[in-house]
């Protein structure tokens, strides 16, 4: 989508601190990190949110996944864990409406979340 920030990451017109790409997906750090590893894992495909995913194309979530395990073990953060997050709508929090799945960790997180 021409107008959606994360479509224009993912094909340059914005810069980003990239940690993963594939095929299917990209990744890349938050410009506003809430801990020491904390990173967007998204669909190359413009997807506005988890609402929108359905069973034919579930399999970006298996996309995402197997992603993030790659980032982890890179980012060293498997062992002491982390936390995936995707916030949806308004009370959820979802401020980018580009399906992008948080990876957070680096250090103890508190629960439940605000
Ligand atoms: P959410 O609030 O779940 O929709 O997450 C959107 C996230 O995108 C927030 O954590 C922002 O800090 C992050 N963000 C917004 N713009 C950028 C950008 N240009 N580069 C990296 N991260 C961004
Ligand atoms: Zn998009």
């Amino acid at each position: 989508m021409t107008d959606c920030l994360f479509c224009k990451i993912i094909n340059g017109k914005i810069p980003s601190d990239k940690v993963y790409e594939d095929k299917f997906t990209y990744a890349f750090r938050d410009i506003n990190p809430v801990a020491s590893t904390h990173i967007l894992v998204i669909p190359k495909i413009h997807v506005n949110g988890l609402n929108d995913l359905k069973i034919e194309n579930i399999d970006i979530m298996s996309k995402l996944t197997l992603s993030a395990q790659e980032i982890i073990n890179t980012e060293g953060v498997k062992e002491n864990g982390y936390r995936f997050v995707i916030n949806s709508g308004m009370d959820g929090g979802q401020t980018v409406s580009h399906l992008h799945l948080h990876i957070i960790g680096g250090r103890k997180l508190k629960w439940p979340p605000g």
